[in-house]
């Protein structure tokens, strides 16, 4: 085991998008606040890309101690070569104990890729971090099948990602002024140029993320036609569950949950889904949850705000009728 007492405090990884954080950030940052209290520890953030601007006095006001900019144009775009090599540039010289993304495209590809540097462990998409203060241990709480597992890490730094929409209501501001360090980046061996860029168009549907309301299907709705024009009467879009893109009834770009997309429409209507655990993470967070199921007992019922037991393709025929009139 490396000699860890050489390592303190913590790092959170923060993303520019357009003029400001990427969405999720700063529950990031306020989640790293927490835990940096609780081990009685700094707390700091890197933030990279290019023309960064206010953003980093914008981010001491929400509680960082100090703030790592990289502001250069080879990281206008997110380019994992480039990115791997600062942030693994920067742990070298600041050695934090903890290290944390959000579970979103970024961090899914730059934590392992960190992770597998520095040789030590990862746990992606938690749902929760908490602290054992006398070890400085993280506990890293991920769902695993149908619990509940809590990962430690004996090796430094511990590297987590996680889904912070469920987090949204820690954010706050805070008054301290941290520093801001500009880190030069060296990207002399940096052999990767992105030479063009071709933007693929993003359908209504892929931006799933977005939406106001989702009808999501599961294993137990047999006419995901049906689910489809509910979906379009309300102005909404389909969503799925693993069951349902591994069966190929709809794509990928469809799935809701640990290995899918994090949503937060203000209505969520679950057709025919039991809540897995790996589900319920990327959806918990919807304003209103509506759960069909023939199942009284289906654990969906648990979060769901309506819930109505009988066959959702029969429910569904109901409301449009509703509707429709
Ligand atoms: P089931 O669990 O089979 O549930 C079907 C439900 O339909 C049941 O509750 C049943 O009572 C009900 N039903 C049956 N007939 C009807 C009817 N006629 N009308 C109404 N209800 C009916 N899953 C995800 O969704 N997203 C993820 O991102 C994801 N990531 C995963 C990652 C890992 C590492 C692992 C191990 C699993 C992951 N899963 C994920 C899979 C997850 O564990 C569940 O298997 C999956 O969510 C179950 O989908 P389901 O609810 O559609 O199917």
């Amino acid at each position: 085991m490396k000699n860890i007492d050489k390592y303190r405090g913590v790092l959170v990884f923060i993303k520019k998008e357009q003029d400001t954080f990427v969405k999720n950030n700063l529950g990031l940052i306020s989640l790293g606040r927490v835990i940096a209290d609780e081990l009685e520890t700094k707390l700091s953030a890197i933030l990279a890309g290019d023309s960064l601007g206010d953003l980093p006095d914008k981010l001491r006001s929400y509680g960082v101690d100090i703030v790592y900019t990289v502001d250069n144009p080879m990281l206008k775009r997110y380019s994992t070569f480039y990115y791997q090599k600062i942030v693994c540039d920067l742990l070298k010289e600041s050695n934090p104990e903890i290290v944390l993304f959000c579970s979103d495209d970024v961090g899914m590809d730059l934590a392992p890729r960190v992770a597998c540097e520095f040789q030590t462990g990862l746990s992606a998409h938690c749902m929760e971090l908490k602290t054992d203060k006398k070890s400085r241990q993280l506990l890293q709480i991920c769902p695993y099948f149908d619990h509940m597992a809590t990962i430690l890490t004996n090796t430094r730094p511990q590297i987590a990602t996680i889904q912070v929409g469920a987090k949204k209501d820690l954010i706050r501001k805070d008054n301290r002024k941290g520093k801001i360090i500009d880190v030069v980046p060296d990207f002399e061996n940096q052999n990767v140029k992105i030479l063009s860029v071709h933007k693929k168009e993003i359908s209504d549907q892929e931006k799933i993320e977005e939406a106001d309301v989702i009808v999501a299907v599961g294993r137990g709705m047999k006419n995901i036609q049906l689910a489809e024009e509910l979906a379009t009467t309300l102005s909404g879009v389909i969503g799925a569950t693993q069951a349902v893109t591994d069966a190929d009834l709809l794509s990928e770009s469809h799935m809701i949950g640990q290995t899918g997309k994090v949503v937060q429409p203000k209505l969520y209507i679950a057709c025919g889904i039991s809540g897995a655990g790996q589900h319920i993470v990327g959806m918990q967070d919807s304003g209103t949850i509506v759960a069909i199921n023939t199942d009284e007992n289906a654990p969906i019922f648990k979060i769901a705000d309506y819930g109505i037991v009988g066959d959702a393709s029969k429910v569904i025929s109901e409301i449009l009728k509703i509707l429709k009139n």
